[in-house]
């Protein structure tokens, strides 16, 4: 992977637009998942002895044997990486369904596994539609699923595997917040806020969608996010030069101004952006809204896209009750001078990962996954290896 890096890189932002420096750094991410799982499977697979009186017990991690894996668009080469590996090392095979805007990339990583010596079957490529999967994980020949994408994808791969009792793993959307307590290091925290919302365009499960700052900030914050939001110029992705890269399509970016229309006209405002950019292809204005209440559909969906919602709140008790009045629950971040109260308030928000001081993030070490519409189970770490292994019980007596 680290040899075809650029290689990779070009495809996945020639397939859905992102900027290629940001694919640059997901084909690193991807190799860096790979090494971790080739460097650590010993140790995180390795038998686990149990206190037991009467003999001696052990679990032992045994593949199930043959995984589905369903992945989007959005990141194509790191999703498909962070369900292979664990699961390739522990001894299960893939079949990998890509999305269906994105099968260069799937095949490309394909033949990665086969130039570097795989054997036929350890990893295969479904190029099916989204509606033929069912089919797949009734199959008596798969074990279990695994889906990131949309929560009515993973719906509906969650119930078809409920219904055959087979495992299932959902990595779905999410609206997670970015919490501002202080000015403490406002520039940095400002930065950070960029980077949490546009990574990717702002098409990523983890971006910073709702932005929650303390009343005494506010201002000084939301002036500086624009101000930074103003800056970037589109252009061709694969020119270094450009900082803001088309969202995946048309449809994608009518569906973004579509969901800014309808909080304007409820009374929000845009403090920049709001609408399409003059430039040919899917761009969409990084835009700051302010001013969003419950009655806009800005409220409750997923914007997968640069616009950034920012609330003013009084307090941390207000910040927690409106960053937890999401159906989603995936990560969030949480930033102050004061680690305590930071801390303190990340324990008090519903998902599956927090991070302090930072916007956040997905390292191979680190487990990551979510709770309510968010899905269920945790992907790469010690945990992600274990969600398709057998734990099986082996007592001598
Ligand atoms: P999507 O429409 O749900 O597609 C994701 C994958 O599911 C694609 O391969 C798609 O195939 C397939 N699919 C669609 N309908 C299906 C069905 N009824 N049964 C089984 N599979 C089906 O989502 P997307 O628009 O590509 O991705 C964006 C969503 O993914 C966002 O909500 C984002 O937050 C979420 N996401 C979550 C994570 C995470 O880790 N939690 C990471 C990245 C993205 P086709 O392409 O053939 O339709």
């Amino acid at each position: 992977m680290r040899d075809r890096s650029e290689h990779l890189a070009r495809l996945v932002t020639l397939e859905m637009g992102k900027l290629i420096r940001h694919s640059r750094a997901e084909i690193d991410l991807s190799a860096r998942i790979l090494q971790y799982y080739a460097d650590k499977a010993p140790v995180l697979l390795a038998d686990e002895p149990l206190d037991f009186r009467d003999g001696s017990a052990t679990v032992i991690n045994d593949p199930l044997g043959v995984i589905l894996g369903v992945q989007p668009w959005n990141f194509p080469v790191y999703q498909t990486v962070r369900f292979a590996a664990p699961n390739l090392v522990l001894g299960n095979t893939i079949l990998l369904k890509p999305a269906s805007n994105t099968p260069q990339s799937a095949l490309a990583v394909e033949q990665l596994f086969a130039d570097a010596g795989a054997p036929r079957g350890v990893y295969t490529n479904l190029l099916i539609p989204g509606r033929e999967v069912y089919r797949v994980i009734e199959s008596d020949v798969v074990r279990g699923a695994s889906l990131t994408g949309s929560d009515r994808a993973g719906v509906s791969v969650g119930e078809t595997a409920g219904r055959n009792v087979k495992k299932s793993v959902l990595e779905l959307g999410g609206s997670d917040p970015f919490i501002v307590l202080d000015d403490n290091n406002l520039d940095r925290t400002v930065e950070a806020a960029l980077i949490g919302r546009l990574h990717n365009m702002g098409q990523s499960c983890v971006s910073a969608k709702r932005v929650i700052v303390i009343s005494e900030v506010f201002d000084r914050f939301v002036t500086a996010l624009a101000e930074r939001m103003l800056e970037l110029v589109p252009g061709d992705p694969v020119d270094e030069a450009t900082t803001l890269a088309p969202v995946c399509s048309e449809p994608a970016a009518q569906t973004l101004v579509d969901q800014v229309r309808d909080a304007l006209d409820k009374g929000a405002t845009a403090v920049v952006g709001g609408g399409h950019v003059d430039h040919p292809g899917a761009f969409v204005q990084p835009t700051v809204l302010v001013g969003v209440t419950p009655k806009m559909r800005a409220y409750h969906e997923e914007l997968f896209g640069p616009i950034a919602v920012v609330y003013r709140v009084q307090d941390d008790d207000q910040a927690v009750s409106l960053a937890n009045d999401s159906p989603y629950g995936l990560g969030g971040a949480v930033f102050s001078s004061d680690i305590s109260r930071a801390r303190a308030v990340a324990s008090r928000i519903e998902s599956g990962m927090v991070w302090i001081n930072h916007p956040t993030s997905s390292e191979p070490e680190l487990p990551f996954g979510g709770i309510k519409r968010s899905g269920y189970g945790r992907e790469l770490s010690h945990l992600g290896i274990k969600e398709f292994a057998n734990r099986k019980l082996i007592v001598t007596m």
